[in-house]
C-alpha cells in the first residue's frame, strides 16, 4: 500500500507545482513574446513570406503576402493558410506555367533536403505594369518538424535599371562600332603612366593591331610617324596644362609601312585620384588630306595661271572687285589694292558703258551660261582702251558668289579695223572719181571738137568780114561764148586727167609771185591776201598753167566762202613724209613734197560737205554761181602730177587746202617766149590728117589763109598714099593723135621714112596714156591742144618748123 504522503511532502509538491506553474507561465510569456516578435518582424518585411510544412501546406503568411494575395484575388487571404502551396504553384496563373512548375519543383527539392535552398527570378506582369519577382526558398529545421520559408521579393526596379543599362550599353557598342572613327579614353595617372582603359573595336581596323594591344599606350605611340611624335607629345602636355581640348593631326605607320593620317579630338577632365582622363575620337583623315593636297596643288596651279596669264582676269560680285590679276592691273593702271573692294565703275569710260556691261553680259549668262561684250575702259592715267570682256559665273545659280571676267585689250585691232574701213572708203571714192572722170573726159572730147569748129569758123568769118561790119560784134559774142565753153571743157579734161600738159621744172614761189597780182584782183579789196613763201623751197615739175588753175580755183572758193572782210593766205613749204607717218595717216604718200597751202577765214565746211567737194558738179552755190568743177579740176591736176590734197575745215572756223606736189631734182628749163603777132607761112607744105571732117576742113582753111600749101587726108592710109604720089617736099605733118587704123605717132614714123626731114605736130584734146605723158612730151614731141585758135595754131606751126 502506497504510503500516504506527508504534509511536508505535499507542501513540497505544492510548492514545486506552484513553481512549475510559475515557470511555465514565464516560459509561455517568453514564447508568446518571441512569437509576436517573429510575426511583427515578418510583417515588417516588404517581401511576401509564407512558411510551409513538410507537405507544402501554408502554415503562416506575413502581412505583405496577405496584401499581395488580396490584390490578386477577392478570396479571404486567410484561406491560403492551410492550402498546399506547392500544388497551388503547379496550377498557378501568376507565374508562367514553366516558371511555376520550376518553382514548385524547387520547393519540393528543399523540403526533401535535396538542396539547402532555391531561388528564381520570374516576371509577374500585371495588365497595368511590368513586374519582376525573386522567389527564394529556405529550410529551417535543425530539430523538430521540417519547415520551409518561401519569400517573394519585388525586383522590378532593379530589373528595369539593369535593362536600361543593358540597352544603353548595347546602343553605345553599336554606335562605337559603326562610327567612322575610334572612340577612346586616354588616361594619365598621377605617377605619369599612360593608359588606355577604353578603345572602341573600330581601332583594330584603324591601327592594324589586335584589340588587346590597343590598351597599351606605349605600344600605340610607337606607331606614330617619327616626324609627328614631338608635336603630339607637346600638344598632349599643353592640353593637360591648360585643360583645354586636345586637337592634333598625325600620321601612323602600319606594319606594312602604309601611312594613315589621323585627327584626334578629345577633352581632358581631372580624375578623382589626381590623374587626367581624355575622352575623345580619332578620325581617319587620310583621304581628306589627299583631297586637301590635290586641292592645294590645283589651287596653286590656278593661281599661277591667274597671275601669269597674258590677259586680264578678275572676279567681281555685285559690281565690286573681289580679285584681279597682274595683267588686269597693267591694263587699268590701278594697283590691286586700289581695285579690290571698289565699285567696277572706276574702270569704265562712261556711265553708259558701265551700265551696259552691267546688263547685257548678265542677260547672256542667264540665257546660255556665259557672256561676252566689247566695251571701253578709262585707265587711271585717263587714256581710253577698247576691251573685249568675257564673263563666266563661279556658281550659275548664285551670281553673288562672283563672276569671273577676262579682259583683252583690243585697241590696236579696233584701230586696224577702222583704218581698213577708211581705206575702203577712200578706194570707193577714188573709183567713183575715176568713173566720173572717164565719163566727163569722153563727153568733153567730143564737145571739144565741136568747139574747135565753132571757134575756127568764127575767127575765119571775122577775118573775111570788114572790121566795121555790124556782124563783127555778133561774131565776137560767139567767139567769147565758145572760149568760155572751151574753158569749161578744159577743166573737165583736167579733172579727167586727159588734158594735154607741158610740164616744166618750176620754182613754186616764183610762179605764185607771178600770179599774185591776178589773184588779188580775183578776190577783191575786202579780203586781205597774205603771201608766206617757204625758204629754200624745192622745185616741182608741172605745167605752169595747171598751177594757175589750182590757185585760181582755190582763191575763188576762198573768196566765196568769206562774207565781208577776211583773209586768204597762200603758203609754201617743203614737206617730207616717212612711211611710218603715212601708215598712220592714210591720206598721204611717203616722199619729198612741196606744199602749197591756201587758207581762208571763211565759213568752213562740215565733214559731209568735205567728203563731196572733189566730185565734179558738186556745188553748194546758187544756180549760175558755181559750176562744181573748181575742186574737181584741182583734184585732177594734183592726181595727174602724182601729188595729193588734204583739207582741214570746220564750220565757222575757215578752211585750209594743202596741196602736196612731188619735189623735182632735175634742172630748171626756160619758159617759152610769147609770140605777139600771127606768123605766116614761109612757103612750106603741110600735110593735115584728121578723121573728124569738120576739123579737117577748118584746119585746111586756116592753113591756106596763113599761106601754107596744104594736103589733107581723113585717114592715115590716105595720108601715106598722098605723100607717096606727092612730087615736092612735105615740111610738116599735123595729125590727130587717135585715129582708126593707126595712131598719129605710127603715121609720123612711116612718113619719116619717105620724108626724113619732115616735122610733126600732134593735135588732140584728148589722149591716152599711150601717147601723152611727160616722157614723150619732154623728149621733143610737139602738141597743140584742141580746141585751138588760129593764132595758137600759127604760132605753134612756126615754133615746130623753126626748131
Ligand atoms: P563751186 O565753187 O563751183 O561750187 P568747187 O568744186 O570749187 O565748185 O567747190 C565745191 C564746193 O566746195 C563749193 O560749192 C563749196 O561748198 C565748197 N568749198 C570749196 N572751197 C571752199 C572753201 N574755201 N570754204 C568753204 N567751202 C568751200
Ligand atoms: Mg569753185
Amino acid at each position: 500500500m502506497p504510503e500516504k504522503p506527508t504534509y511536508e511532502e505535499l507542501q513540497q509538491r505544492i510548492l514545486e507545482l506552484e513553481k512549475a506553474e510559475f515557470e511555465y507561465k514565464q516560459t509561455e510569456g517568453a514564447l508568446n513574446e518571441a512569437l509576436h516578435l517573429a510575426r511583427s518582424t515578418m510583417d515588417s518585411l516588404s517581401a511576401h513570406i509564407c512558411v510551409l510544412d513538410e507537405a507544402g501546406k501554408i502554415l503562416v503568411v506575413n502581412e505583405s503576402w496577405r496584401k499581395f494575395a488580396r490584390f490578386n484575388s477577392s478570396t479571404d487571404p486567410s484561406a491560403y493558410v492551410g492550402t498546399n502551396y506547392v500544388m497551388l504553384c503547379d496550377t498557378a496563373t501568376g507565374l508562367s506555367t514553366e516558371g511555376a512548375k520550376e518553382f514548385a519543383a524547387g520547393i519540393r527539392a528543399v523540403i526533401k533536403s535535396e538542396r539547402a535552398e532555391f531561388s528564381m527570378e520570374y516576371p509577374c506582369h500585371s495588365p497595368s505594369e511590368q513586374r519582376w519577382f525573386m522567389g527564394r526558398v529556405t529550410r529551417f529545421a535543425d530539430k523538430g518538424p521540417v519547415r520551409v520559408v518561401v519569400a517573394h521579393e519585388n525586383i522590378t526596379e532593379r530589373k528595369l535599371a539593369e535593362e536600361a543599362l543593358r540597352k544603353s550599353e548595347e546602343r553605345f557598342r553599336s554606335i562605337s562600332k559603326s562610327i567612322p572613327g575610334v572612340i577612346y579614353q586616354f588616361v594619365r595617372r598621377d605617377n605619369g603612366v599612360y593608359e588606355i582603359p577604353f578603345v572602341s573595336e573600330s581601332a583594330v581596323r584603324f591601327l592594324g593591331r589586335p584589340l588587346e594591344e590597343l590598351h597599351n599606350a606605349s605600344q600605340l605611340f610607337d606607331d606614330v610617324h617619327p616626324d609627328d611624335l614631338e608635336g603630339m607629345w607637346s600638344s598632349i602636355e599643353e592640353s593637360a596644362r591648360t585643360m583645354t581640348p586636345w586637337l592634333q593631326e598625325f600620321r601612323v605607320v602600319g606594319k606594312k609601312g602604309t601611312q594613315r593620317w589621323l585627327r584626334g579630338v578629345s577633352s581632358p577632365g581631372p580624375l578623382p585620384d589626381g590623374g587626367i582622363c581624355w575622352n575623345g575620337v580619332l578620325l581617319d583623315i587620310t583621304e581628306l588630306k589627299q583631297a586637301e593636297d590635290n586641292l592645294r596643288r590645283s589651287e596653286s596651279l590656278l593661281r599661277s595661271i591667274f597671275q601669269a596669264a597674258p590677259i586680264g582676269i578678275g572676279v567681281v560680285s555685285n559690281r565690286v572687285f573681289l580679285t584681279v590679276n597682274d595683267m588686269f592691273c597693267e591694263m587699268t593702271g590701278y594697283s590691286r589694292e586700289e581695285m579690290i573692294g571698289q565699285r567696277t565703275r572706276m574702270i569704265y569710260n562712261s556711265d553708259a558703258d558701265f551700265e551696259f556691261v552691267g546688263t547685257e553680259p548678265y542677260r547672256q549668262i542667264h540665257e546660255h551660261g556665259t557672256g561676252m561684250t566689247e566695251t571701253r575702259w578709262q585707265r587711271k592715267d585717263g587714256s581710253v582702251i577698247d576691251v573685249l570682256m568675257n564673263f563666266a559665273p563661279i556658281n550659275t545659280s548664285n551670281l553673288d558668289e562672283g563672276v569671273a571676267i577676262t579682259a583683252l585689250d583690243i585697241t590696236e585691232r579696233k584701230k586696224a579695223e577702222e583704218g581698213k574701213d577708211k581705206l575702203q572708203a577712200q578706194l570707193l571714192q577714188a573709183q567713183k572719181m575715176e568713173s566720173v572722170g572717164r565719163l566727163a573726159g569722153g563727153v568733153a572730147h567730143d564737145f571739144n571738137n565741136m568747139l574747135n569748129v565753132i571757134l575756127g569758123y568764127t575767127e575765119l568769118s571775122m577775118e573775111k568780114l570788114a572790121p566795121l561790119d555790124p556782124v563783127q560784134a555778133d561774131l565776137k559774142e560767139i567767139l567769147s561764148a565758145a572760149r568760155h565753153s572751151a574753158d569749161i571743157t578744159r577743166q573737165l579734161l583736167a579733172f579727167a586727167r586727159k588734158q594735154i600738159i607741158a610740164p616744166k621744172v618750176l620754182d613754186l614761189n616764183n610762179t605764185v609771185e607771178d600770179m599774185l597780182k591776178m589773184l588779188r584782183r580775183l578776190i577783191g579789196e575786202d579780203i586781205d591776201l597774205a603771201w608766206l613763201p617757204g625758204k629754200n623751197l624745192g622745185r616741182i615739175n608741172m605745167d605752169p598753167s595747171q598751177l594757175d588753175q589750182i590757185l585760181a580755183n582755190l582763191c575763188v572758193n576762198a573768196r566765196d566762202a568769206i562774207t565781208g572782210v577776211g583773209r586768204v593766205s597762200i603758203e609754201t613749204a617743203n614737206a617730207t613724209f616717212g612711211s611710218d607717218y603715212c601708215s598712220d595717216h592714210s591720206w598721204c604718200i611717203p616722199g619729198d613734197f612741196v606744199l602749197l597751202a591756201v587758207t581762208d577765214t571763211g565759213c568752213g565746211m562740215d565733214t559731209k560737205t568735205v567728203d563731196q567737194i572733189f566730185e565734179p558738179f558738186f556745188t553748194t552755190k546758187e544756180l549760175n554761181k558755181g559750176t562744181g568743177l573748181g575742186l574737181a579740176t584741182v583734184y585732177g591736176i594734183v592726181k595727174q602730177n602724182d601729188g595729193f590734197i588734204h583739207v582741214y575745215s570746220e564750220p565757222g572756223k575757215g578752211t585750209t587746202f594743202k596741196i602736196y606736189l612731188p619735189r623735182d631734182t632735175s634742172p630748171v628749163q626756160n619758159a617759152e617766149e610769147n609770140t605777139p603777132k600771127i606768123p605766116f607761112s614761109h612757103g612750106e607744105t603741110v600735110l593735115v590728117v584728121e578723121d573728124e571732117g569738120s576739123i579737117l576742113r577748118l584746119t585746111e582753111e586756116i592753113l591756106k589763109g596763113l599761106g601754107y600749101t596744104t594736103i589733107t587726108a581723113n585717114t592715115p592710109g590716105k595720108a601715106i598714099n598722098l605723100s607717096k604720089v606727092h612730087s615736092g617736099q612735105i615740111d610738116l605733118l599735123i595729125t590727130d593723135v587717135i585715129m582708126p587704123e593707126m595712131n598719129g605717132q605710127q603715121l609720123a614714123e612711116q612718113l619719116m621714112i619717105l620724108y626724113p626731114k619732115i616735122k610733126c605736130l600732134f593735135m588732140s584734146g584728148y589722149t591716152t596714156n599711150v601717147i601723152v605723158h611727160r616722157g614723150l612730151l619732154n623728149s621733143g614731141l610737139n602738141f597743140i591742144q584742141k580746141p585751138y585758135s588760129r593764132k595758137g595754131l600759127a604760132v605753134k606751126i612756126r615754133e615746130v618748123l623753126e626748131s
